[in-house]
Order: structure tokens, then sequence, then C-alpha cells
């Protein structure tokens, strides 16, 4: 489905994007959203997004740079105004972050024209929504070690075993699955597969509770799974460079002018909500926002979030980036810890009250800076842990002596 006849010029693009966005903003959901994708745990929630991630892409704003014939609106180079605009206007997130972020990347450069066809539609407008596969018990920074296997059967694939932190896994209708289709090589003995879910037969998917009491992840287990062969996605043995792709495609993901659907949000945003909590939160007889120091503070995080967006503007200019990782890698580190940091000083903000949680009718900004702040800590493991992250960035990207 294509919503435009022609090409349209970056700043048309841009008006177009803004009004639309505000005169179709969704009413409010039927129960309160969580704040990232991540965490949608109920029907009516799920509902919801969909159906608003549905009309974001009818209207153009999702698919904006896919190519027409694989779902896409063939207009290249604009998605990165619509994830701009999305987050601006302050609209809800869109909940197939999974097949966003990385699914249509992998697909777009490691599947067949067949599957580009049959995947990337549903994959855009949020109808299917995707999980990602890759984690096992044994096998998390250390990726290469997967235990799940897939043995050849007929025209397909006989799979069995066992992933873990599956994200929207309870939702999912597709995952982007890691094998082991041979155990005589580590890296080339690894096959990726396009995996049915949702009523697959052999696929059992149970939800884990995070220490926020949300779900939204999953452990799934596959029993005697059938996989056909169409569903392979590039060759037998190939599964570790695919993963590559998506892996840096999740990474980058976390970019502030990328992430529209990442729960992320713009860091601008983002100060703009301390500030808000600062001038309504009292302190020594005034206010917080007129104390020095909660002041200060607050510039502090002004200051980062102006280097991430000045960051995410240098991405774009290849002469500004020396290695080609840097970027990458560095944004995940960095964004995920900015995060952390902004929940932390809005704990401190709100003082004592940072205690009153969400279902607290006194909870400051309704228990959202507790949340965050629990919540952050699993933003700074998923997608690799920080600790790999400057790992990588040592040894691929500054030259240091390989970690023992
Ligand atoms: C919120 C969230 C969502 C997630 N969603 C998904 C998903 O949808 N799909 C999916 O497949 N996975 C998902 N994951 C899993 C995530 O990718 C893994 O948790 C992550 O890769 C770390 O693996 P692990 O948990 O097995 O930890 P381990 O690999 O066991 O690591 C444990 C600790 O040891 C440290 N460590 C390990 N090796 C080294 C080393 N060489 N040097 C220094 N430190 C090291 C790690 O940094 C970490 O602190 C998610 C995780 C979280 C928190």
């Amino acid at each position: 489905m294509n919503a435009f006849d022609r090409k349209m010029e970056p700043q048309e693009f841009r008006s177009y994007a803004r009004k639309w966005l505000a005169e179709n903003a969704p009413p409010p959901p039927p129960e309160r959203l969580p704040i990232t994708p991540i965490e949608v745990m109920t029907v009516p929630q799920r509902d919801y997004l969909q159906a608003w991630q549905r009309k974001c892409y009818e209207a153009g704003l999702i698919g904006t740079d896919y190519p027409v014939e694989y779902g896409g609106h063939g207009q290249s180079g604009l998605q990165r105004i619509a994830n701009q605009e999305l987050e601006h206007a302050g609209v809800p997130y869109l909940i197939n972050i999974v097949g966003l972020s990385m699914v249509a990347p992998t697909i777009m450069k490691h599947g067949t024209d067949a599957q580009k066809r049959k995947f990337l539609p549903g994959c855009l407008s949020g109808e299917e929504i995707w999980c990602q596969g890759f984690s096992e018990p044994g096998a998390g920074s250390d990726l290469s070690n997967q235990r799940t296997m897939a043995v050849p059967d007929g025209d397909g694939w006989i799979v069995n075993g066992h992933k873990v932190w599956t994200s929207l896994g309870h939702f999912a209708k597709w995952m982007i699955l890691i094998t082991r289709t041979s155990t005589e090589h580590r890296y080339e003995g690894l096959t990726y597969f396009l995996c049915p879910i949702a009523g697959h037969p052999g696929v059992t998917v149970r939800p884990l509770i995070k220490m926020t009491g949300e779900t939204g992840f999953n452990e799934v287990l596959f029993e005697n799974v059938r996989v056909p062969d169409a569903h392979r996605l590039d060759d037998i043995g190939k599964g570790w460079t695919v993963a590559m792709t998506t892996l840096s495609a999740e990474r980058g993901a976390a970019e502030g002018a990328g992430s529209a659907g990442s729960g992320f949000g713009d860091p601008a945003v983002t100060i703009h909500k301390l500030i808000e909590l600062a001038r309504g939160t009292k302190r020594g007889g005034g206010l917080a926002a007129n104390d020095p120091v909660t002041r200060d503070a607050i510039v502090q995080r002004a200051i980062l979030a102006e280097g991430l967006r000045q960051s995410a503007k240098r991405a774009r200019v290849p002469a500004l980036c020396d290695n080609p990782m840097r970027l990458a890698l560095q944004t995940k580190l960095v964004v995920t810890e900015f995060d952390q940091g902004n929940a932390r000083l809005g704990f401190e903000i709100a003082g004592a009250h940072s205690t009153l949680y969400k279902l607290d009718p006194r909870a400051p900004a309704a228990g959202h800076w507790p949340l965050a702040y629990l919540n952050s800590f699993g933003n700074t493991i998923a997608a690799g842990t920080n600790e790999i992250q400057r790992n990588i960035l040592g040894e691929r990207v500054l030259g240091l002596p390989k970690s023992k």
C-alpha cells in the first residue's frame, strides 16, 4: 500500500507528517501503557497500539522509505523525518518495535524477493508482531554458544530448543530465530530462520515477570517444531552473518532521531519532563525548580542530550565517522546510561515521594520515574550488555588488546 502518488521533498514531507499527526493523534488508551513497547502486556494495550501503528502506516509514516513492492511507500531517505515527527508529537510508540527496528532491515538485506513480499507488509503495518529468538539460557553475551538445533527434514527443518528473554513473544506471530545446524563449526554452524510462533504446533510461550511486576518478556520452548525451508533467511551456515546485521540494526535503533518505535524517546522531551517535575515539586519552602543544585543537575543532563543530538547528526555525515562501528556501538551505550541517569535524577527531584509506585494516586508524574529507573537496568543489558559494548568498542574501535 502506497500513501503517496509521487516522491516528496524533505520539507514538504515534514510539513505533511506534522499536520497529519496534529490532526490524527489517537484518543487516550483504554489502559495505562507501559514505558516502552517491550513491556506491553494486555490485549487491550496491544489492540490499541496495533490500530495506531496501522494508521501511521497507512498515512505513510512507517515503511516510508521501503520499496512499494514490499509494502513500503517508496519515499527513500524520509523515514528519519517521520520518526522525528512521531517523537515530537508525543503520540504513542509503535508496538512492532522488533519488527521495525530489527526484522525489516534484516529481511531487506538477506531475504529473497518472495520473502520480502511475504513478510515485510505485515511487519510494517504492525498486523504481524515479531519477536527475536537469539538468547538462550547458555547463550547471551556469548551468542555463538547456541544450542537450539535445526535438523533437515524433507523440504523443511525440525527445531528443538529453548529461547529466553523473548520480548513480545506472547503476542508474536513470527520470530527471527538463530539455530545450530552443525556442531562442527561454532560460527559457520549457525542458520537463521523466520519461524512461526503463535499457535504453531510444538511452540510454547511462557511469560517471565520483571522486577517492576510487568511481564513483557518470555521463554519460548521448541519441541519438534517444523519450519519450511522457504523460511530460512540466507544460506545454511550464514546465521552468524545475518545475526550481525540484526544486531547492528538493534543497536543503531537506540539513536534518538531514529527511534520512533523504541520508547527511548527524544532526549529533549525527557529533559522537559524533568523540568516539569522540578516545577511541580516543593523543596525547602520553594520549588525544586528554583533550587540551584537541582537546576545544575538538570542542565548537566541537557548538555548530554544536546551531545546525543549532535552525535546522531554526525552519524549521517560519513566524512565525520572515522570508524563505521563507532557511533552505533557508542550510541547504545550512551543512550541507555543517559536514560538511567535521567530516571535517577527524577527520583532525586521527587525526593521521598519517589518511593510511591504507579498505583498510588499521590505518586509524582503517576509513578513514571521509579518505573523508568527500574526498567533502565534492563535497557543496559538488552541488545548486548554495556560491559560487552565497552569490550567491543575497546578492541574493535580503539584497537586495545583483546580481553582474555
Ligand atoms: C529488557 C530485556 C529485553 C530483552 N529482549 C530480548 C529479546 O527480545 N530477544 C533475545 O533474544 N534476547 C533478549 N534479551 C536478552 C539479552 O540479549 C541478554 O540478556 C544479553 O545479551 C546478556 O546475556 P545474558 O543475560 O545471558 O547475560 P550473560 O551473558 O550471562 O552475562 C552476565 C554478566 O556477565 C557480563 N559478561 C559476560 N561476558 C563478559 C565479558 N566477556 N566481559 C565482560 N563482562 C562480561 C555481562 O556484561 C553481564 O553483566 C533481553 C534482555 C533484556 C534485559
